[in-house]
């Protein structure tokens, strides 16, 4: 079983991916937990490409960010999904390609330029189940900035209203991925209760683990 968690930032994705890992495992699945951008030691060099600031300055335009993204997917591909699946192993990752639809999509990057180099590295993998970590960016967003403020000990304000605009974005991209696909993509209100989130992840899960 191939199992993927989305979310914008903020949407408490890798905490529920923990919770939901420990209660497979206390089940008796075998599971093998990622992430990407980073699930190889390679792949998070190319996170740190992506994602850490470059001191030239420069930045990654759209299409060569989309090429980097797809790089650290067929790695991840090769290296970890692929083994693990061939093994039996329920596979978790936080982040995959729905992501791309929506990040990159949002910088710009057209459906059909996803689709033809997704084909390319994917071919007709699709994870079983995708939860969708939904909520309000702006809720999300105070989330990360409190966290932060937390770590650091002072306030910063990294998302300013053009940020908060470009998540508005990255969200109905997410929720339109799963208009479409309702078969595959599951809606989970992630605003609740952690304790409520878990629950709704674990109930849309059971109908998979019956199987
Ligand atoms: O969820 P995580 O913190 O690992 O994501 C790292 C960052 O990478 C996110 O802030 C997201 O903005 C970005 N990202 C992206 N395109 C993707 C995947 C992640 O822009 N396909």
């Amino acid at each position: 079983l191939f199992i993927t968690m989305e979310g914008i930032e903020g949407s408490g994705k890798s905490t529920q991916l923990r919770k939901l890992a420990a209660r497979l495992e206390g089940c008796g699945i075998p599971v093998d937990v990622s992430k990407e951008p980073g699930g190889t030691p390679l792949c998070r060099e190319l996170r740190q490409l992506l994602l850490e600031p470059h001191g030239s300055g420069e930045a990654w335009c759209p299409k060569a960010e989309l090429l980097l993204f797809y790089a650290d997917r067929a790695q991840h591909l090769t290296q970890f999904i692929q083994p693990a699946l061939e093994k039996g192993h329920l596979v978790l990752l936080d982040r995959f390609d729905d992501s791309t639809r929506a990040y990159q999509g949002a910088q710009g990057i057209s459906d059909s330029m996803v689709d033809r180099i997704g084909e390319v590295v994917l071919g007709r993998l699709k994870p079983n189940l995708t939860l969708l970590l939904d909520m309000d960016p702006a809720v999300s967003l105070a989330r990360v900035e409190a966290r932060n403020a937390a770590a650091s000990g002072f306030r910063e304000t990294r998302f300013d209203s053009e940020q908060l605009e470009f998540h508005r974005r990255v969200r109905s991209r997410f929720l339109a991925i799963a208009q479409k696909e309702p078969q595959r993509v599951v809606v989970i209100p992630a605003q609740d209760a952690p304790e409520v989130v878990e629950e709704a992840i674990w109930k849309s899960l059971a109908p998979l683990l019956r199987t």
